[in-house]
């Protein structure tokens, strides 16, 4: 088994690493001290090493959290290697003015950890500590569960990270609700990503819940042609999450059209799982034609090379999409509670929604124990079968023989796996 926590850090705007995903992000791996070496984590007895080995060894380092991951994947460990460090994501604050539909609440920011924003002095300690201790870094990247921009210091924190590691590759994702100055250009960054999703207001605030249109792509507009202008070598990102809202043929064109006008060097569409995502577009393919007269240049702009949907049932995404279906179940199961004359419906609509899904993830595990990779089979297995219970488990007076009814054939793949796993689970 495999996941970033073996080869990467995740640090919070107060200081302390954490790990990989939403699921991973409470398990704090090693708090901010000024006093001690931050750079142990990355030591040959720290957590890092510690994740590894028990990847290698096809165990969960924390069992309680990792299959609900979406950053566990079935392929084999990177090796953990003190030396080298791949990627170093840096919350630059844990706020945002925006309530993006799949991002954190405002009552749920409120009970994140403080400070909400980095400060320089924290930040250069980390690299003080790490470049002190012979440990390269390939990958900076500022982004988090905040918006970067909110950080007053944002630039000096991204200028600090080019001093101590000049020759690492340094990202940045924004929403674009900032005042454009000069020296963001000159930061030292090597990739900005622009996240705006839409080509006017309506189209736009559907998901982008607070956010402003305009001020976004002025904000997006003033960054390029100052990048340009100057000859920066950043590399521009126009960052549009496809939803049923906003993929028509029109705001396609015009997206692209804006994005021309703009001079990012790349518009990016992405494929989502969460809230109202496009079921027109569901591949590079149908992008394509919708776009075949315009005569997208290969070089100046470029679609993601993004694969469909179809393409990535790699067991890490077959879990996030059971993950998504612990998630629907979740909602259901509260609508039916209000209305319980519903919840045969509901709880039928929902597995012949999903009904394919979970056969492919069922076959995949089957797969898993044939080829004798029990460990993750079990983390497949038991995935499912938790999230098949969950709507059950709240009602005792509903039968969950309905339920594994109507997982038909799918219901026996689940037996079958977890009988042969020998898990402790129940069916
Ligand atoms: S799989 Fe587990 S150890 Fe790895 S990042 Fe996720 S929560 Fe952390
Ligand atoms: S802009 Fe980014 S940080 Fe802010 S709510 Fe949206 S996804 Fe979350």
């Amino acid at each position: 088994m495999q996941c970033p926590g073996a080869d990467s850090l995740f640090l919070r705007a107060n200081g302390n690493f954490v790990c990989w995903d939403d699921a991973g992000s409470d398990k704090v791996l090693q708090a901010y001290d000024p006093l001690k070496r931050m750079s142990r984590i990355f030591s040959d007895d720290g957590p890092c090493s510690l994740i590894s080995k028990k990847l290698a060894g096809n165990t969960l380092p924390f069992p309680e959290t990792c299959p609900g991951c979406y950053c566990l994947s079935s392929r084999g460990s990177p090796c953990f290697n003190s030396r080298m460090l791949n990627v170093m994501q840096v919350e630059p604050s844990s706020r945002c003015t925006l309530e993006c539909k799949a991002c954190a609440t405002p009552e749920e920011r409120e009970r994140l950890p403080l400070p909400s924003t980095l400060s320089p002095a924290v930040f250069q300690k980390v690299l003080k500590d790490f470049s002190g201790s012979g440990i390269d870094i390939r990958t900076f990247d500022f982004s988090g569960h905040g918006e970067p921009l909110m950080n007053p210091d944002l630039w000096q924190i991204v200028s600090l990270a080019r001093k101590y590691y000049p020759k690492a590759f340094l990202s940045l994702i924004t929403n674009a609700h900032g005042d454009f100055e000069l020296n963001n250009v000159f930061s030292g960054l090597d990739q900005i990503q622009f996240s705006i999703d839409g080509v006017d207001q309506e189209s736009y605030e559907k998901y982008r819940v607070g956010g402003n249109f305009a001020k976004a792509y002025s904000y997006m507009k003033s960054f390029t042609g100052a990048a340009r202008s100057s000859g920066s070598s950043v590399r521009m990102i126009w960052r549009y999450i496809l939803f049923s809202h906003n993929d028509n043929t029109d705001q396609l064109r015009k997206a692209f059209e804006m994005a021309s006008e703009t001079g990012v060097h790349e518009l990016r569409f992405v494929f989502t799982h969460k809230g109202n995502w496009s079921t027109d577009i569901t591949s590079s393919e149908e992008l394509r034609s919708c776009l075949i007269d315009l005569e997208v240049p290969s070089r100046s702009i470029q679609m993601d090379s993004f694969k469909s949907l179809r393409k990535r049932q790699t067991l890490s995404q077959l879990l996030k999409r059971s993950q998504i279906l612990h998630g629907t179940a979740r909602k259901l199961w509260r609508k039916v509670k209000r209305s319980p004359s519903l919840s045969t419906i509901v709880t039928s609509d929902f597995y012949q929604l999903y009904e394919p899904e979970l056969k492919q993830t069922l076959n995949l595990g089957n797969k898993l124990l044939r080829k004798g990779r029990l460990r993750d089979a079990q983390a497949l297995f038991l995935h499912v079968n938790r999230m098949v219970q969950l709507p059950v488990s709240h009602n005792a007076a509903y039968d969950p023989e309905f339920v594994y009814k109507h997982l038909g054939h799918s219901y026996k793949l689940l037996k079958n796996g977890l009988n042969n796993y020998k898990t402790d689970a129940s069916i």
